[in-house]
């Protein structure tokens, strides 16, 4: 086995690199969660994440991963027979869609060629032929993370509105919140589906869901079981007052940490970096693109996602040969493609707590990794991104 030195170049598009403030911050006893102490810091919590969330509505958290948030939202919102139209936009959401099936629900796939954002107008048209409104949910990935296409939530929020539908309105942020701007109240989400692993700076294991009073007057009359998701057992007003077993305290430490950082920073600024760090990471891959080589994924420019690009690496040649290489020779971890992306795609995260020279460090490796495994690519990818991220525009 090779010995590695130097960092860890993390750049798969979640988990991201958690901040040494946010583990210094979790670097400290346990302190009993029903006194005081804990009561301030999981107010401070769920206070920031409605700013974050954009939102006045219900935030609540569980102890899992982004999949247990997905079916909390199923359970606690329908009942066996009920259809769902889910939109398709790559791996994350048919995965969706494929957990609702297996909860006893009618599961109708909007298509959609994952290289493009999904269109509002097909949606409008799909739920103006939903007369009798069978269709009691929309479910919508925000930001693809398999393909590195962000749709446009508040556009499909108009579609349903468009066409007079009162289905619920479900968006997976996972890998978009505090990342890409969301507004849950002003796009009028009622279901938001959100992890702690990618945007928010956190290890994998938290949670967080926000519910709009509508969802929760919907769920009352739902009727799949459900007993640790319940969102009737976890809320009071419109915060958390329960939680399911022990709190995970450390994690609450992380997040106050990952909350003021973001808010030192600001919510804008942290967008305008993740835009900033995309378009270099666009700008080298068109360079590659030149000679027949690797392409963005995401064929229109307006919908690449400013969170993770996904690159298309010329037939014939596998993606997992030169991402292993990457990994193995320069200590740098790229995502593999998802699905039928497998093999034919590498994917560079670009979210959570980066800057311009990690950024830079791990497309010199991706550059030096294409030369190395003999894909074709254009020379200077890694300069045009500095050039980028010099003389902007
Ligand atoms: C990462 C991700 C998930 C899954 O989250 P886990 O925490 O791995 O369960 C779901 N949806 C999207 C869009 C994601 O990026």
């Amino acid at each position: 086995m090779t010995v590695s030195r130097g960092w860890h170049f993390f750049q798969n598009p979640g988990p991201t690199n958690i901040p040494d403030r946010v583990l210094r911050a979790m670097d400290r006893g346990t302190i009993d969660f029903t006194g005081v102490q804990f009561k301030a810091i999981a107010e401070e919590c769920f206070a920031g994440l409605k700013r974050i969330f954009k939102t006045n509505e219900t935030i609540l958290g569980y102890a899992a991963s982004g999949h247990g948030a997905w079916e909390a939202a199923i359970v606690n919102l329908f009942s066996p027979g009920d259809k769902v139209l889910v939109v398709e936009t790559g791996y994350f959401s048919l995965n969706w869609g494929m957990r609702c099936e297996s909860f006893g629900l009618e599961v109708e796939t909007l298509a959609n060629d994952w290289r493009n954002a999904a269109d509002p107008a097909a949606l409008e048209s799909r739920l103006r032929e939903d007369r009798a409104h069978q269709i009691k949910g929309v479910l919508v990935v925000h930001n693809e993370t398999s393909t590195g296409v962000v749709h446009d939530v508040a556009a499909l929020r108009r579609a349903i509105d468009a066409a007079g539908h009162p289905a619920l309105y479900l968006v997976d942020v996972i890998s978009s919140l505090a990342s890409i701007d969301f507004r849950m109240d002003e796009w009028r989400v009622d279901v938001v589906v959100a992890g702690s692993q990618k945007g928010l700076m956190l290890p994998t294991g938290m949670t967080f869901t926000g519910v709009s009073a509508k969802a929760l007057a919907a769920g009352a009359a739902a009727k799949l079981p459900r007993v640790y998701w319940d969102w009737r057992r976890l809320v009071e007003g419109t915060s958390q007052a329960v939680w399911n077993g022990t709190i995970p305290v450390h994690f609450f430490y992380g997040l106050q940490e990952a909350l003021r950082m973001l808010e030192e920073e600001g919510l804008d600024n942290v967008f305008a970096r993740h835009h900033r760090l995309a378009e270099a990471t666009r700008r080298a891959v068109r360079v590659w693109r030149q000679n027949d080589g690797p392409e963005i994924f995401a064929a229109d420019p307006r919908a690449q996602s400013d969170s993770v690009t996904a690159v298309l690496t010329p037939e014939g040649y596998d993606a997992n040969k030169m991402r292993t290489l990457c990994l193995e020779r320069f200590n740098v971890s790229l995502g593999g493609g998802l699905g039928p992306l497998q093999g034919r795609v590498f994917r560079i995260g670009h979210m959570g707590d980066l800057n311009e020279p990690m950024i830079l460090g791990s497309l010199a490796a991706v550059e030096m990794a294409l030369e190395l495994t003999g894909v074709p690519h254009g020379r200077g990818g890694v300069a045009a991104a500095m050039d980028y991220l010099v003389n902007g525009a």
